[in-house]
Protein backbone atom coordinates (compact mmCIF):
# COMPACT_ATOMS: atom_id res chain seq x y z
CA UNK A 1 0.00 0.00 0.00
CA UNK A 2 1.72 3.78 -0.67
CA UNK A 3 2.04 5.58 2.61
CA UNK A 4 -0.66 8.27 0.62
CA UNK A 5 -3.01 5.48 0.66
CA UNK A 6 -2.31 4.24 4.28
CA UNK A 7 -2.56 7.71 5.37
CA UNK A 8 -6.05 8.31 3.88
CA UNK A 9 -6.96 4.83 5.31
CA UNK A 10 -5.71 5.95 8.84
CA UNK A 11 -7.71 9.41 8.30
CA UNK A 12 -10.94 7.47 7.94
CA UNK A 13 -10.62 4.78 9.89
CA UNK A 14 -12.05 4.71 13.53
CA UNK A 15 -11.00 3.74 16.97
CA UNK A 16 -13.80 2.05 19.37
CA UNK A 17 -13.18 2.66 22.73
CA UNK A 18 -15.37 0.70 25.24
CA UNK A 19 -15.08 2.74 29.03
CA UNK A 20 -16.67 0.86 32.29
CA UNK A 21 -18.58 3.53 34.10
CA UNK A 22 -19.27 2.98 38.01
CA UNK A 23 -22.25 5.18 38.70
CA UNK A 24 -22.40 7.93 36.62
CA UNK A 25 -19.31 8.47 35.99
CA UNK A 26 -16.24 6.77 33.81
CA UNK A 27 -13.87 4.65 35.81
CA UNK A 28 -10.36 6.15 36.03
CA UNK A 29 -8.65 3.41 34.74
CA UNK A 30 -11.09 4.17 31.17
CA UNK A 31 -10.15 7.65 30.84
CA UNK A 32 -6.90 6.50 30.94
CA UNK A 33 -7.15 4.03 28.38
CA UNK A 34 -9.11 7.12 26.39
CA UNK A 35 -5.68 8.88 26.78
CA UNK A 36 -4.09 6.23 25.00
CA UNK A 37 -7.20 5.86 22.06
CA UNK A 38 -6.16 9.44 21.40
CA UNK A 39 -2.38 8.63 21.05
CA UNK A 40 -3.77 6.55 18.19
CA UNK A 41 -4.40 9.50 16.54
CA UNK A 42 -7.79 8.72 14.94
CA UNK A 43 -11.48 9.59 15.51
CA UNK A 44 -12.79 7.79 18.53
CA UNK A 45 -16.12 6.53 19.32
CA UNK A 46 -16.79 5.92 22.62
CA UNK A 47 -18.83 2.67 23.63
CA UNK A 48 -20.79 2.85 27.00
CA UNK A 49 -22.85 0.16 28.18
CA UNK A 50 -25.32 -0.97 31.04
CA UNK A 51 -27.99 0.70 33.32
CA UNK A 52 -25.46 3.76 34.26
CA UNK A 53 -24.69 4.76 30.41
CA UNK A 54 -26.84 7.02 29.74
CA UNK A 55 -26.35 8.91 32.90
CA UNK A 56 -22.28 8.66 32.34
CA UNK A 57 -22.96 10.02 28.14
CA UNK A 58 -22.89 13.37 28.44
CA UNK A 59 -19.74 13.91 30.52
CA UNK A 60 -17.90 11.40 27.37
CA UNK A 61 -19.38 13.41 24.78
CA UNK A 62 -17.78 16.44 26.62
CA UNK A 63 -14.20 15.23 26.33
CA UNK A 64 -11.66 16.07 23.69
CA UNK A 65 -11.25 13.60 21.09
CA UNK A 66 -14.79 11.56 21.44
CA UNK A 67 -16.38 11.87 18.10
CA UNK A 68 -19.32 10.11 19.24
CA UNK A 69 -20.53 8.05 21.87
CA UNK A 70 -22.60 4.82 21.93
CA UNK A 71 -24.90 3.86 24.22
CA UNK A 72 -26.10 0.96 25.36
CA UNK A 73 -28.15 0.52 28.87
CA UNK A 74 -29.76 -2.95 28.46
CA UNK A 75 -29.42 -4.69 32.15
CA UNK A 76 -27.55 -7.55 30.24
CA UNK A 77 -24.69 -5.19 30.53
CA UNK A 78 -24.92 -4.19 34.10
CA UNK A 79 -21.99 -6.51 35.04
CA UNK A 80 -19.91 -6.45 32.04
CA UNK A 81 -20.71 -10.30 31.65
CA UNK A 82 -17.49 -10.86 29.00
CA UNK A 83 -19.61 -13.43 27.17
CA UNK A 84 -22.22 -10.47 26.43
CA UNK A 85 -19.87 -7.39 26.45
CA UNK A 86 -17.72 -9.44 23.30
CA UNK A 87 -19.93 -10.42 20.93
CA UNK A 88 -21.68 -6.60 20.97
CA UNK A 89 -18.01 -5.88 20.53
CA UNK A 90 -17.59 -7.79 17.38
CA UNK A 91 -20.65 -6.91 16.10
CA UNK A 92 -19.61 -3.30 16.06
CA UNK A 93 -16.29 -4.14 14.67
CA UNK A 94 -17.43 -5.89 11.78
CA UNK A 95 -19.60 -2.73 10.81
CA UNK A 96 -23.02 -4.62 11.40
CA UNK A 97 -24.14 -1.68 12.82
CA UNK A 98 -24.43 1.48 10.85
CA UNK A 99 -23.88 4.01 13.94
CA UNK A 100 -20.28 3.22 13.44
CA UNK A 101 -17.98 1.86 10.40
CA UNK A 102 -14.21 1.15 9.53
CA UNK A 103 -13.78 0.38 12.98
CA UNK A 104 -9.49 -0.83 12.71
CA UNK A 105 -8.67 0.01 16.68
CA UNK A 106 -10.54 -1.09 19.62
CA UNK A 107 -9.17 0.11 23.44
CA UNK A 108 -10.26 -0.84 26.62
CA UNK A 109 -8.79 -0.13 30.08
CA UNK A 110 -6.60 -3.43 31.47
CA UNK A 111 -8.85 -3.92 34.00
CA UNK A 112 -10.76 -7.09 34.98
CA UNK A 113 -13.37 -6.23 32.06
CA UNK A 114 -11.08 -5.51 29.31
CA UNK A 115 -8.98 -8.57 30.46
CA UNK A 116 -12.30 -10.61 30.24
CA UNK A 117 -13.80 -9.10 26.68
CA UNK A 118 -10.28 -8.28 24.38
CA UNK A 119 -9.18 -12.01 24.23
CA UNK A 120 -12.94 -13.21 23.39
CA UNK A 121 -13.25 -10.55 21.00
CA UNK A 122 -9.89 -10.75 19.29
CA UNK A 123 -10.21 -14.60 18.82
CA UNK A 124 -13.43 -14.31 17.01
CA UNK A 125 -12.34 -11.89 14.85
CA UNK A 126 -8.86 -14.00 14.82
CA UNK A 127 -6.60 -11.05 15.21
CA UNK A 128 -3.59 -10.56 18.36
CA UNK A 129 -4.61 -8.48 21.11
CA UNK A 130 -1.56 -6.77 22.53
CA UNK A 131 -2.62 -5.96 26.14
CA UNK A 132 -1.23 -4.02 29.21
CA UNK A 133 0.02 -1.35 26.78
CA UNK A 134 1.84 1.14 28.66
CA UNK A 135 3.01 3.60 25.43
CA UNK A 136 1.33 4.07 22.10
CA UNK A 137 4.18 4.58 19.31
CA UNK A 138 2.25 4.90 16.46
CA UNK A 139 -1.52 3.39 15.21
CA UNK A 140 -0.03 -0.15 14.72
CA UNK A 141 3.25 0.14 17.75
CA UNK A 142 2.76 -0.16 20.81
CA UNK A 143 5.13 -0.79 24.29
CA UNK A 144 4.24 -3.51 26.97
CA UNK A 145 5.82 -5.07 29.84
CA UNK A 146 7.01 -8.74 29.30
CA UNK A 147 8.19 -11.45 31.83
CA UNK A 148 6.46 -9.68 35.13
CA UNK A 149 7.99 -6.11 34.19
CA UNK A 150 11.37 -7.18 33.50
CA UNK A 151 11.55 -6.88 30.06
CA UNK A 152 9.94 -4.16 27.69
CA UNK A 153 8.53 -5.65 24.56
CA UNK A 154 7.82 -3.30 21.45
CA UNK A 155 5.23 -4.87 19.55
CA UNK A 156 4.21 -4.34 15.42
CA UNK A 157 1.05 -5.45 14.46
CA UNK A 158 -0.12 -6.06 10.92
CA UNK A 159 -3.61 -6.72 11.96
CA UNK A 160 -6.39 -5.19 10.08
CA UNK A 161 -7.86 -4.39 13.54
CA UNK A 162 -5.47 -3.46 16.33
CA UNK A 163 -7.08 -4.74 19.68
CA UNK A 164 -5.43 -3.17 22.59
CA UNK A 165 -5.91 -3.55 26.11
CA UNK A 166 -4.32 0.01 28.54
CA UNK A 167 -2.76 0.12 31.74
CA UNK A 168 -3.98 2.49 33.77
CA UNK A 169 -0.76 3.38 35.70
CA UNK A 170 0.92 4.16 32.57
CA UNK A 171 -1.11 6.95 31.07
CA UNK A 172 -3.21 10.16 32.92
CA UNK A 173 -6.64 10.30 32.47
CA UNK A 174 -8.14 12.35 29.95
CA UNK A 175 -9.79 15.53 31.55
CA UNK A 176 -9.61 17.75 28.88
CA UNK A 177 -12.76 18.93 27.12
CA UNK A 178 -13.61 19.56 23.95
CA UNK A 179 -15.73 23.08 22.31
CA UNK A 180 -18.67 21.48 21.35
CA UNK A 181 -20.30 17.74 22.60
CA UNK A 182 -20.20 15.11 20.55
CA UNK A 183 -23.40 13.11 19.54
CA UNK A 184 -25.01 10.49 21.79
CA UNK A 185 -26.62 7.54 20.47
CA UNK A 186 -28.32 4.50 21.42
CA UNK A 187 -27.53 0.80 19.75
CA UNK A 188 -29.41 -2.16 19.76
CA UNK A 189 -28.29 -4.41 22.18
CA UNK A 190 -26.88 -8.42 20.84
CA UNK A 191 -28.79 -11.57 21.82
CA UNK A 192 -25.85 -13.43 22.46
CA UNK A 193 -25.47 -17.26 23.31
CA UNK A 194 -24.05 -16.30 27.07
CA UNK A 195 -24.67 -19.22 29.34
CA UNK A 196 -23.38 -17.44 32.45
CA UNK A 197 -25.32 -15.51 34.78
CA UNK A 198 -24.55 -13.26 37.47
CA UNK A 199 -25.44 -14.51 40.74
CA UNK A 200 -24.15 -11.94 43.44
CA UNK A 201 -20.98 -9.96 44.46
CA UNK A 202 -19.26 -9.09 48.23
CA UNK A 203 -17.44 -5.99 48.41
CA UNK A 204 -15.02 -4.80 50.87
CA UNK A 205 -16.32 -1.73 52.28
CA UNK A 206 -13.73 0.50 53.25
CA UNK A 207 -13.34 4.37 54.03
CA UNK A 208 -10.09 4.46 52.63
CA UNK A 209 -9.63 5.65 48.60
CA UNK A 210 -9.46 2.94 45.70
CA UNK A 211 -6.06 1.38 46.14
CA UNK A 212 -6.03 1.13 42.12
CA UNK A 213 -6.23 4.97 41.73
CA UNK A 214 -5.15 5.90 45.56
CA UNK A 215 -2.52 8.82 45.25
CA UNK A 216 -1.11 7.07 48.32
CA UNK A 217 -0.24 3.84 49.09
CA UNK A 218 0.43 2.09 52.86
CA UNK A 219 1.03 -1.52 51.57
CA UNK A 220 2.05 -4.02 54.48
CA UNK A 221 3.66 -7.33 54.13
CA UNK A 222 4.33 -10.24 56.15
CA UNK A 223 6.93 -8.83 59.05
CA UNK A 224 3.15 -7.73 60.22
CA UNK A 225 3.21 -11.20 61.62
CA UNK A 226 -0.94 -10.96 61.97
CA UNK A 227 -4.43 -9.50 60.91
CA UNK A 228 -4.29 -7.72 64.17
CA UNK A 229 -0.91 -6.05 63.66
CA UNK A 230 -1.80 -4.97 60.16
CA UNK A 231 -5.28 -3.53 60.89
CA UNK A 232 -3.27 -1.79 63.80
CA UNK A 233 -0.61 -0.32 62.55
CA UNK A 234 -1.55 0.54 58.84
CA UNK A 235 -4.86 1.83 59.47
CA UNK A 236 -3.93 4.71 61.75
CA UNK A 237 -1.05 5.53 59.64
CA UNK A 238 -3.32 5.86 55.86
CA UNK A 239 -6.25 7.45 57.96
CA UNK A 240 -3.47 10.24 58.64
CA UNK A 241 -2.11 10.04 55.38
CA UNK A 242 -5.94 9.94 53.14
CA UNK A 243 -4.07 6.46 51.78
CA UNK A 244 -5.41 3.51 50.69
CA UNK A 245 -3.77 -0.10 51.93
CA UNK A 246 -2.37 -2.43 49.99
CA UNK A 247 -0.37 -5.68 50.70
CA UNK A 248 2.09 -8.31 49.47
CA UNK A 249 0.94 -11.92 48.53
CA UNK A 250 2.41 -13.53 51.48
CA UNK A 251 0.12 -10.55 54.22
CA UNK A 252 -2.95 -12.01 51.60
CA UNK A 253 -2.29 -15.58 51.78
CA UNK A 254 -1.32 -15.79 55.70
CA UNK A 255 -4.98 -13.67 56.25
CA UNK A 256 -4.15 -10.50 57.29
CA UNK A 257 -5.95 -9.02 54.37
CA UNK A 258 -8.40 -9.21 51.97
CA UNK A 259 -6.74 -10.09 48.61
CA UNK A 260 -8.11 -7.67 47.00
CA UNK A 261 -5.32 -5.61 48.43
CA UNK A 262 -2.69 -6.85 46.79
CA UNK A 263 -0.22 -5.27 44.67
CA UNK A 264 1.92 -6.98 41.93
CA UNK A 265 2.19 -9.79 39.19
CA UNK A 266 -1.05 -11.27 40.44
CA UNK A 267 -2.99 -8.90 41.83
CA UNK A 268 -3.11 -4.61 41.13
CA UNK A 269 -1.01 -2.78 38.77
CA UNK A 270 -0.39 0.74 40.66
CA UNK A 271 1.50 3.97 40.37
CA UNK A 272 0.51 5.77 42.82
CA UNK A 273 2.81 9.31 43.95
CA UNK A 274 3.92 7.93 47.09
CA UNK A 275 3.98 4.20 48.15
CA UNK A 276 5.03 2.99 51.51
CA UNK A 277 6.21 -0.53 51.60
CA UNK A 278 6.33 -1.87 55.36
CA UNK A 279 7.40 -5.40 56.15
CA UNK A 280 8.03 -6.22 52.26
CA UNK A 281 10.85 -7.86 51.01
CA UNK A 282 10.65 -6.46 47.22
CA UNK A 283 10.55 -9.79 45.17
CA UNK A 284 10.34 -9.40 41.60
CA UNK A 285 6.46 -10.03 41.71
CA UNK A 286 5.83 -7.72 44.03
CA UNK A 287 8.05 -4.79 42.28
CA UNK A 288 6.06 -5.68 39.05
CA UNK A 289 3.16 -4.15 40.95
CA UNK A 290 4.62 -0.94 41.84
CA UNK A 291 7.58 0.24 40.66
CA UNK A 292 5.64 2.70 38.94
CA UNK A 293 4.99 4.72 42.17
CA UNK A 294 6.20 8.23 41.88
CA UNK A 295 8.27 7.81 44.85
CA UNK A 296 8.82 4.62 47.28
CA UNK A 297 9.60 4.61 50.98
CA UNK A 298 10.41 1.33 52.33
CA UNK A 299 10.50 0.74 56.07
CA UNK A 300 12.68 -2.77 56.72
CA UNK A 301 14.82 -4.30 59.67
CA UNK A 302 17.13 -5.99 56.82
CA UNK A 303 19.55 -3.16 55.10
CA UNK A 304 19.89 -6.23 52.35
CA UNK A 305 16.29 -5.75 51.38
CA UNK A 306 16.15 -6.09 47.50
CA UNK A 307 13.01 -3.32 47.79
CA UNK A 308 15.90 -0.84 49.30
CA UNK A 309 17.27 -1.17 45.36
CA UNK A 310 13.88 0.90 44.14
CA UNK A 311 13.06 2.54 47.17
CA UNK A 312 13.78 6.50 47.05
CA UNK A 313 13.74 6.64 50.97
CA UNK A 314 14.50 3.68 53.08
CA UNK A 315 14.08 3.43 56.83
CA UNK A 316 16.29 0.23 58.02
CA UNK A 317 14.86 -0.31 61.15
CA UNK A 318 11.93 -2.84 63.38
CA UNK A 319 8.59 -1.53 61.67
CA UNK A 320 6.58 -2.30 65.28
CA UNK A 321 8.39 1.05 67.08
CA UNK A 322 8.83 2.82 63.45
CA UNK A 323 5.40 2.96 62.28
CA UNK A 324 3.70 4.12 65.93
CA UNK A 325 6.51 6.33 65.77
CA UNK A 326 5.71 7.86 62.40
CA UNK A 327 2.13 7.79 62.74
CA UNK A 328 2.24 9.95 65.99
CA UNK A 329 4.93 12.55 64.29
CA UNK A 330 2.38 13.02 61.43
C1 LIG B 1 3.74 -16.66 40.14
C2 LIG B 1 3.91 -15.79 41.35
C3 LIG B 1 3.16 -14.64 41.46
C4 LIG B 1 3.30 -13.82 42.58
N1 LIG B 1 2.58 -12.66 42.65
C5 LIG B 1 2.79 -11.82 43.69
C6 LIG B 1 2.09 -10.58 43.77
O1 LIG B 1 1.24 -10.23 42.94
N2 LIG B 1 2.37 -9.77 44.82
C7 LIG B 1 3.30 -10.08 45.79
O2 LIG B 1 3.49 -9.29 46.72
N3 LIG B 1 3.93 -11.26 45.75
C8 LIG B 1 3.70 -12.14 44.72
N4 LIG B 1 4.34 -13.35 44.73
C9 LIG B 1 5.09 -13.74 45.92
C10 LIG B 1 6.49 -13.13 46.03
O3 LIG B 1 7.40 -13.97 45.35
C11 LIG B 1 6.93 -13.05 47.50
O4 LIG B 1 6.87 -14.32 48.09
C12 LIG B 1 6.09 -12.07 48.33
O5 LIG B 1 5.97 -10.83 47.70
C13 LIG B 1 6.78 -11.89 49.71
O6 LIG B 1 5.99 -11.07 50.51
P1 LIG B 1 6.65 -10.21 51.69
O7 LIG B 1 7.69 -9.33 51.11
O8 LIG B 1 5.54 -9.61 52.46
O9 LIG B 1 7.27 -11.34 52.61
P2 LIG B 1 8.77 -11.78 52.88
O10 LIG B 1 9.48 -12.11 51.64
O11 LIG B 1 8.71 -12.78 53.97
O12 LIG B 1 9.47 -10.43 53.42
C14 LIG B 1 9.23 -9.88 54.67
C15 LIG B 1 10.18 -8.70 54.82
O13 LIG B 1 9.93 -8.07 56.06
C16 LIG B 1 11.16 -7.76 56.68
N5 LIG B 1 10.91 -7.76 58.13
C17 LIG B 1 10.71 -8.81 58.96
N6 LIG B 1 10.44 -8.40 60.20
C18 LIG B 1 10.50 -7.04 60.18
C19 LIG B 1 10.32 -6.05 61.17
N7 LIG B 1 10.01 -6.34 62.42
N8 LIG B 1 10.46 -4.75 60.80
C20 LIG B 1 10.78 -4.41 59.53
N9 LIG B 1 10.96 -5.32 58.54
C21 LIG B 1 10.81 -6.63 58.87
C22 LIG B 1 12.13 -8.82 56.24
O14 LIG B 1 13.47 -8.32 56.29
C23 LIG B 1 11.66 -9.10 54.83
O15 LIG B 1 12.36 -8.30 53.90
C24 LIG B 1 4.20 -14.18 43.61
C25 LIG B 1 4.95 -15.34 43.50
C26 LIG B 1 4.82 -16.14 42.38
C27 LIG B 1 5.65 -17.38 42.28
Amino acid sequence: MSHGLLRAVQRYSHTLALLETSGSKVTPSSLSALTAAKEIKKPITALLLGPDAASAAPSVAELEGIEKVLVQSDERYEHYLPEQVAPLVVSLIKGENDKVKDVSSFVVAASAMGKGVIPRAAAVLDVQPISDVIKVIDPNTFVRPTYAGNAILTVKTADKIVMTSVRGSAFPATEEKSASAAPIEEIAPIDADCKTTWVSEQLMKSDKPDLSSAKIVVSGGRALKDKEHFDSLLNPLATKLGAAIGASRAAVDDGYCDNSLQVGQTGKIIAPDLYIAIGISGAIQHLAGMKDSKVIVAINKDEESPIFKIADVGLVGDLFTIVPELTEKL
